[in-house]
């Protein structure tokens, strides 16, 4: 039987090739859902389909209120079946509910948010002599490839679908191969408010077929890209044979640094919540800890006791705080990681397993793990490990903690904790990244920027920045009196 849960120009679709997978959930490695795997083949005509209604279709010629529309319906949508969409992204991706329920409410406010900015004013006048009105005016980027990661399924989705609708571009996205079944929900709203044939296409499959013809095909003008460095080296080579613009939101090995001044209780919370959040596979995790020298003795054993209480279970168990790791690749990997940090001589303070007992042997388990002993050039603290894995890193001054934080190639996100105002401030304006908190870690909000310095991406996503990059900008010249120039004098 035909699968159909690709969206290809208005049409529900199965991939031509045939081909399947299965989607598994992660907490028990039961298949929860088959659905059609996408090809070259398969974007090349979703492609195709954003290109036309691009150039050709009832697309270009709607306003930008009539865009906002469209946002606002399906945010009202999604608002009506929050609770149905969390219990899927946590089925399919193994997060907490809580953690489900609050991506939902975040896209949701990302549709209203970019609905209210597409009709704001955008453009400026020049003030120029010779008789000239100048201006500049914004138009869409065009037909834009978005690829996204399955550690949050439908919030990285629909953080770069909104914004590129409100400006105007058509779309073909790509979901991880491992979680699409938000992304395909999120779809059948788009299709019974009535997108445009050609505005929104989905096609599902791997990165090295469906994300590689996103990446390369010269009927693409932008590749917005989230995921690890390397996918982004090989996505920017890719991009540059059509000089496509690229958004590469990539990978992090973020400082979280505390003095001695810090609120104790407060500091150790949020390391916490920094590395151990959504299992650790956040970009931004705050998977370094720098500790000032003095707090060593009673900071790590209160982190280590309260690591051990982190109750990990299923993600659909209410009482469940973290949860199973994406995929058995991925849970070997973050093993892998640890054996690598015992062996290169740091001091394994608590966790360092897969559980296995209580029935969690059947799914992708790791226990919140921390290192302590660590030296800066070893690997589990200059490579992003993407699982519940924290390396402590110890320091003396101010300059060392500056030093520490920047000693690796990211620069995504960072954070600082301390009582001293003007020492706070200090610090965060000498960290090298592009999300940064002062006594918290990890909130952020849809209002403003998000993105990486150094080798932690291009570009931003979010706010009025991440709408600037689905604009172009066009400068037109009006001439104020019709007349020949009188350059040549015959
Ligand atoms: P990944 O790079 O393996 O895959 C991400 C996406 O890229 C997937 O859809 C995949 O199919 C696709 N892809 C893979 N190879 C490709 C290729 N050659 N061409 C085109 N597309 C390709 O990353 P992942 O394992 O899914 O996610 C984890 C990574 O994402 C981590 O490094 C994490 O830090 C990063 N991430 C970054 C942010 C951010 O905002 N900076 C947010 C979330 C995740």
């Amino acid at each position: 039987m035909a699968i159909e849960n690709m969206y290809i120009n208005g049409k529900w679709v199965s991939a031509m090739s045939g081909e399947m997978r299965d989607i598994v959930n992660p907490a028990n490695g039961e298949v929860i859902a088959v659905v059609t795997e996408g090809s070259n083949a398969d974007a090349a005509a979703a492609i195709q389909a954003a290109r036309t209604a691009f150039d050709q279709g009832a697309w270009p010629e709607m306003h930008a209120r009539e865009r906002a529309d469209l946002l606002h319906k399906i945010a009202d949508r999604l608002e009506q079946r929050v609770e149905e969409f969390a219990k899927l992204e946590t089925l399919n991706n193994g997060k907490p509910l809580r953690e489900a329920e609050y991506d939902i409410t975040d896209s949701i406010n990302q549709f209203r948010y970019y609905a209210g900015l597409a009709t704001k004013p955008h453009g400026v006048t020049y003030d120029v002599p010779d008789q000239i009105q100048a201006m500049v005016v914004r138009e869409p980027v065009g037909v834009v490839g978005q690829i996204i990661p399955w550690n949050y399924p439908l919030v990285m989705a629909t953080q770069k679908i909104a914004p590129a609708i409100a400006a105007g571009c058509t779309v073909i996205i790509k979901p991880a191969e491992q979680t699409p079944l938000t992304l395909i929900r999120l779809f059948e709203i788009i299709d019974e408010v009535g997108c445009p044939p050609g505005v929104l296409n989905l096609v599902l499959g791997l990165g090295a077929t469906v994300g590689h013809e996103l990446a390369s095909s010269p009927l693409v003008d932008k590749v917005a890209f989230t995921g690890g460095t390397e996918t982004g080296i090989k996505i920017m080579k890719t991009a540059a044979e059509t000089i496509k613009k690229v958004g590469l939101e990539l990978g992090g090995k973020s400082p979280n640094i505390v003095f001695a001044d810090a609120d104790f209780d407060t500091a150790v919370d949020y390391a916490l919540f920094g590395i151990f959040a959504n299992q650790g596979q956040v970009c931004s995790a705050g998977s370094r800890l720098l500790l000032e020298e003095s707090l060593v003795e009673t900071f790590i054993p209160e982190m280590v006791r309260r690591a051990q209480l982190i109750e990990v279970g299923d993600g659909m168990q209410e009482t469940t705080e973290m949860g199973p790791l994406i995929s058995e690749r991925q849970m070997q990997r973050v093993l892998d990681y640890i054996e690598i940090g015992k062996n290169e001589g740091a001091t394994l303070l608590c966790g360092g397993y897969r559980i296995m007992d209580n029935g969690l042997d059947r799914g992708n388990f790791v226990a919140p793990t921390i290192f302590g002993d660590t030296t800066p050039d070893m690997r589990i603290v200059q490579e992003e490990i993407f699982g519940p894995v924290l390396a402590i890193q110890t320091f003396r001054t101010e300059a060392e903690a500056i030093a520490l934080a920047n000693g690796t190639k990211f620069g995504l996100a960072g954070a600082v904790f301390t009582s001293d105002v003007a020492k706070a401030h200090r610090v965060i304006r000498k960290i090298r990244a592009g999300i940064t908190w002062i006594n918290t870690y990890h909130p952020t909000f849809n209002e403003a920027p998000w993105g990486g310095y150094k080798q932690s991406g291009i570009g931003r996503e979010l706010g009025t920045y991440g709408f600037e990059e689905y604009l172009e900008t066009k400068q037109i010249n009006v001439s104020l009196q019709t007349a020949p120039s009188g350059w040549f004098r015959h």
